[in-house]
């Protein structure tokens, strides 16, 4: 089957909205093509990428991880047809018929659009928040409040909005108390918010007040805080801290493009995801600055395949392109980000590997045991660990990889396949996780699993 000089439909993203518009248009044989998203919006697989334990998504009642549940629905958009381009989308024109959208690798042309780049949720980037991340820091109450490392502990929410006034008031059915961090003497949040929050017994609001650093011991123990007036510094023993400091929604290719709001997100009409031109759907955290969950992420991407192949159909324009249910074997997995583009600095015979690059072409591209260790530049144990393993490795040159991975430098990478703490090793083969080891172990560990991997024969 020739590939169609236009697309019947492309999709930007890979989060819950991308894939669910992807695995709705292949099944309606439109072979969808998928941009999933390199860097420029945040990882592909989105916003789940970037997170622990997902419990409240329908059909999972034991929870799964939100990388898993990424590779899911990657794999069902797969298995239907769409066809993935592990790539930003760089421009677009969405003025000219044929659409035309232009990727770091490539240029097509396309009858429909459907938008699911997300938003990104705002952070402080305090000096220690890396560090708590998942520990205790978060920007999500509603997924992250109910877990066991808040129930019965105080509590800080850091906002004076909308969201951080229902966070607030959320996050008192678990903690203890809850202190409300405000930067100025007011809130932005409407006159009932505030009065809920100001009446409320469990929440306490501390005006003119910033956090300037988070501290503890494996996981957060409290939030150093400044009254921005006096400049007075005080420790606030919490254990944990949401940001409600806003959402930015990734449409900065759509300006001018696209009716979009106040605030960026893009205007879809009401009820439906039509975006103000016609042929061109935008759905999950792009066009809703209200609920932002993977199911209404992943509601609205149906919505939008669904419209899209509607429009194809009333405009005489859809090309039907595969059989359905063609089981295919999915070309990446969401857990570890898709192959990148070129990188000319790589060598590929070279046993020791450093960056994401090499991490993430090694792992698509060789059947060779990778070690990868995690480290951070302050961390003292890593300095002892790093040069053990690049001696041990020394003697398997050739028949693996050893990548050293700087988490300050690769935090999505770090994030992405769960790193809490450095040093962190893991073995991969064939893309699959064997072993994992946090912390400094003894060498002979290291070597026994690599030569137990090396004793399997390469298929
Ligand atoms: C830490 C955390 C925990 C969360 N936990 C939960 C939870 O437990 N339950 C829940 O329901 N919700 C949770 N959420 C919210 C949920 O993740 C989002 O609502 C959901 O991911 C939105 O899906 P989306 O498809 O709209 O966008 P996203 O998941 O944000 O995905 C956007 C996609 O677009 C891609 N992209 C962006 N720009 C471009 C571009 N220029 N070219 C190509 N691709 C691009 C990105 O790479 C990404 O693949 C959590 C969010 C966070 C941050």
């Amino acid at each position: 089957m020739s590939t169609p000089v236009v697309e019947n439909v492309v999709i930007i993203g890979s989060g819950p909205a991308g894939y669910t518009a992807a695995i709705y248009a292949g099944r309606a044989n439109l072979k969808p093509v998928v941009f999933t998203g390199w860097q420029r919006g945040g990882p592909a697989g989105g916003q789940l990428m970037t997170t622990t334990e997902v419990e409240n998504f329908p059909g999972f009642p034991e929870g799964l991880t939100g990388p898993e549940l990424m590779e899911r629905m990657q794999k069902q958009a797969v298995r239907w047809g769409a066809e993935l381009f592990p790539e930003d989308v760089i421009a677009v024109d969405l003025q000219q018929r044929p659409f035309v959208l232009r990727s770091t690798e490539r240029e097509v042309r396309a009858h429909t659009v459907i938008i699911a780049t997300g938003a990104t949720a705002k952070r402080l980037h305090l000096p220690s928040e890396a560090k708590f991340w998942n520990l205790g820091i978060s920007a999500c109450a509603i997924c992250d409040g109910a877990s066991p490392l808040f129930q019965g502990v105080e509590l800080a929410v850091i906002g004076g909005g909308d969201t951080a006034c229902e966070e607030a008031i959320y996050l008192t059915k678990y903690g203890s108390r809850v202190h409300l961090l405000v930067r100025s003497e007011r809130m932005r949040a409407s006159k009932t918010m505030q009065e809920r929050v100001l009446r409320h017994p469990k929440i306490t609001v501390h005006w003119h007040t910033e956090a300037v650093d988070a501290y503890g011991n494996g996981k957060l123990a409290g939030v150093r805080v400044k009254h921005n007036q006096t400049q007075e510094e005080w420790d606030l023993p919490v254990g944990g801290l949401f940001y409600a400091i806003g959402h930015t929604p990734n449409t900065d290719l759509f300006q001018g493009q696209l009716e979009l709001d106040a605030a960026g997100y893009i205007v879809t009409r009401p009820g439906s995801v039509a975006t103000s031109v016609p042929g061109v759907f935008a759905a999950g955290d792009v066009q809703d600055h209200e609920y932002r969950q993977a199911i209404t992420a992943a509601g609205t991407g149906c919505m939008a395949a669904l419209l899209a192949e509607r429009w194809l159909a009333e405009h005489d324009l859809t090309q039907e392109l595969t059989p359905t249910a063609t089981p295919q074997t999915p070309p990446t997995t969401s857990a570890t980000p898709p192959a990148p583009p070129a990188d000319p600095a790589f060598d590929p015979e070279a046993t020791i590997q450093t960056g994401s690059y090499a991490l993430r072409k090694l792992y698509h591209e060789t059947d060779k045991p990778l070690l990868v260790m995690y480290k951070a530049p302050g961390c003292g144990p890593c300095r002892s660990l790093k040069p053990i393993l690049e001696k041990m490795v020394a003697e398997f040159t050739g028949q693996m990889y050893f990548i050293l991975i700087d988490i300050e430098q690769d935090p999505e990478i770090a994030q992405a396949a769960g790193v809490t703490g450095t040093p962190t090793v893991q073995l991969f083969q064939r893309k699959e996780r064997l072993r994992e080891w946090r912390g400094v172990k003894p060498k002979s560990e290291y070597r026994a699993a690599i030569e137990q991997c090396l004793a399997v024969p390469s298929r």
